[in-house]
């Protein structure tokens, strides 16, 4: 099926200054990130939402509103549509009355949403003849280049953190990917990235350092209003670091509109993170429009352990229009929250998505959302990847059992 596509120029996040879509991009002359831009207008009589919801293809299926131009430059690993899950039992022992609901992102390939991201950036890459790409990864991110960057004939490199967790570790080299522990944080892997280019000639995909991971981040936005039935919901936690996610979906709430998809309307967009690394929270408090290197990260939540974003501003100007909050939780708040959510509604958390459902309850008992609010959190990732508490007993089958102490 031949799709219409109308992405017509690049645009800096900061100044507005146009670039062409011709060749690869990095950050803007300004060094900010680059936007993609669309004649939605040209398109927006003849694009019918539920025909476009209709189709399989998972997050590939909105090629209209995506950069991708040729049918053969499309790397699919099978993906899908992921589900929208209720939790009402959480919601209750949080204290809400409203709809609390879950959108599991695990269920992408390589377990987390970075698949749409990295999906989208591979390939443009592989549109523009790209044959080596690197970048730094808290683990999650790693996992999705290096399976999309070898399905697309694409070497890759992968730079982690030394305490990214060893499943993530393992998963890149088995992708095909070559991945090194540095001991430094993230943004000192990025600065590796840099360094390397020259030498070795990749193609630099850290986060919002290349235009169209955001592209494939905003998918989140156009599946979940097309699962409400083209509405938004009143709040969306979303576990924060480089941010492209919570910006890919704001971006997206705004090309529906000028696609006559859903109306001005806007949920509450809260950015969450971890005490032990809350750069965002910082600033959001400050009132400040841009953050502070984080120093001394820590938390066990990886995906959000970003002590420096390069969109902190676009992440801070979203959260601001929207009339949301940057929220932190403690790692306590964070392990308790994957066992509420485990224990009453059988779903497991990943620790981000956690960290997520913990803002929710601080947002209830702070008053920045109504009690009988209808909130979506996020679960990025897939809670199998991660580190679990461990509340097993032992049995010795040759004792003799007494079986009440099992109940
Ligand atoms: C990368 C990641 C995040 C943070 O996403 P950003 O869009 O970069 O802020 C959150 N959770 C998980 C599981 C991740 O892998």
């Amino acid at each position: 099926m031949p799709y219409r596509n109308v992405f017509t120029h690049l645009e800096c996040s900061a100044t507005g200054e146009r670039y062409e879509t011709g060749r690869p991009h990095n950050l803007s002359e300004a060094g900010k990130p680059l936007l993609a831009r669309y004649d939605f207008e040209a398109v927006r009589d003849e694009l019918d939402r539920d025909a476009i919801w209709a189709r399989t293809g998972g997050f590939w299926k909105w090629r209209e509103l995506l950069p991708v131009k040729q049918d053969e430059d499309v790397v699919a690993l099978g993906e899908v549509d992921t589900p929208l899950i209720d939790c009402p039992q959480t919601m209750a022992q949080y204290g809400g009355r409203g709809r609390l609901i879950t959108k599991d992102e695990g269920r992408l390939p390589t377990g987390s949403f970075k698949a749409r991201g990295l999906a989208l950036a591979v390939a443009m890459a592989k549109s523009y003849g790209i044959t080596k790409m690197a970048m730094p990864t808290n683990g999650n991110a790693g996992a999705a280049l290096s399976a999309y960057a070898t399905r697309a004939g694409i070497e890759s490199w992968c730079f982690a953190p030394d305490d990214t967790p060893e499943v993530n570790i393992r998963e890149i080299a088995l992708q095909g990917g070559k991945v090194f522990r540095v001991n430094g944080y993230i943004h000192q892997c990025g600065a590796l990235v840099g360094a390397g280019k020259d030498k070795i000639g990749w193609f630099d995909v850290s986060t919002l350092k290349e235009p169209y991971r955001i592209e494939g981040k905003k998918t989140m936005g156009l599946e979940l209003a097309a699962q409400l039935g083209w509405r938004l919901p009143d709040a969306i936690f979303y576990p924060t670091g480089g941010g492209t996610g919570l910006i890919g979906m704001w971006k997206a709430f705004d090309e529906m509109e000028r696609l006559g998809w859903i109306g001005s309307e806007r949920p509450k967009m809260f950015a969450v993170q971890a005490e032990g690394c809350a750069p965002i929270v910082k600033a959001f408090e400050a009132g400040a429009e841009h953050a502070e290197e984080w120093i001394d990260a820590e938390t066990a939540a990886m995906g959000i352990r970003v002590p420096k974003a390069i969109g902190d501003f676009l992440i801070l100007r979203a959260v601001r229009e929207s009339s949301g909050a940057a929220i932190a939780v403690s790692e306590e708040q964070i392990e308790q929250a994957r066992a509420v959510c485990g224990r009453a509604d059988g779903l497991l958390l990943c620790p981000e998505g956690a960290a997520t459902l913990a803002a929710c309850g601080k947002a209830l008992d702070e008053g920045l959302i109504d009690r009988d609010a209808e909130a979506v959190l996020f679960n990025c990732g897939s809670g199998l990847k991660y580190a679990m508490p461990d509340f097993s007993r032992t049995l010795d089958r040759h004792a003799e059992i007494d079986w009440a102490s099992l109940e």
